[in-house]
């Protein structure tokens, strides 16, 4: 397994939507292994294939020590609201309260290739809707009002210098430390 170089906010890949995938293959499960690998040592509970620089409509969540993948993930339905704030790996240091469904229900493919369906409440309902977003060019900034908006933009103007080329590449002493306590998606 390896590391992989996380794009940051930036980077156009993370507003392009993705491709759907047609069949799992061992290239594909090296990846997501790679992925949980990237995830865990950035301290997250989620991350999608635009993240690391990929097209496919791939996302690897662990909320609660429960890892899984989705791959070509939809949400089938969607309950109540609720408000949470939330951070990103690919825009370290910046939070902002997002509005979410409460619930969700949604259908996916698992690392083998076959169907299923998760229902989900709480933190892992919030992480798959933000790691789906993902899948299709969307960030949790665009949900937040024009003030907060604002400030959270501004505060990455100044973060955004960390990341010269546009990457976030883990370094030993980034992996040791664990700078926020709130999760990061
Ligand atoms: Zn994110």
């Amino acid at each position: 397994m390896s590391l992989l170089d996380i794009r940051v906010l930036g980077d156009p890949i993370l507003r392009q939507d993705t491709t759907p995938v047609t069949e799992v293959t061992d290239e594909l499960r090296r990846l997501m292994d790679d992925m949980f690998e990237t995830m865990y040592a950035a301290k997250g509970i989620g991350l999608a294939a635009p993240q690391v620089g990929r097209t496919e409509r791939i996302a690897v969540i662990d909320v609660d020590d429960n890892p899984f993948v989705v791959v070509n993930p939809e949400i089938v339905h969607a309950e109540g609201t609720i408000k949470g704030e939330e951070g990103c790996l690919s825009i370290p240091e910046v939070y902002g309260d997002v509005e979410r469904s409460a619930r969700v229900l949604v259908r996916a493919l698992d690392r083998r290739g076959k169907p299923f369906e998760i229902e989900a409440t709480e933190l892992l309902s919030r992480c798959l809707q933000h790691e789906i977003d993902h899948l299709h060019g969307k960030l949790f900034l665009d949900y937040l009002g024009p003030f907060k908006r604002r400030s959270a933009l501004s505060k990455w103007q100044k973060e955004k210098e960390k990341y010269p080329e546009g990457i976030r590449r883990l370094s030993a002493e980034e992996i040791a430390r664990h700078h926020h306590s709130d999760e990061e998606l």
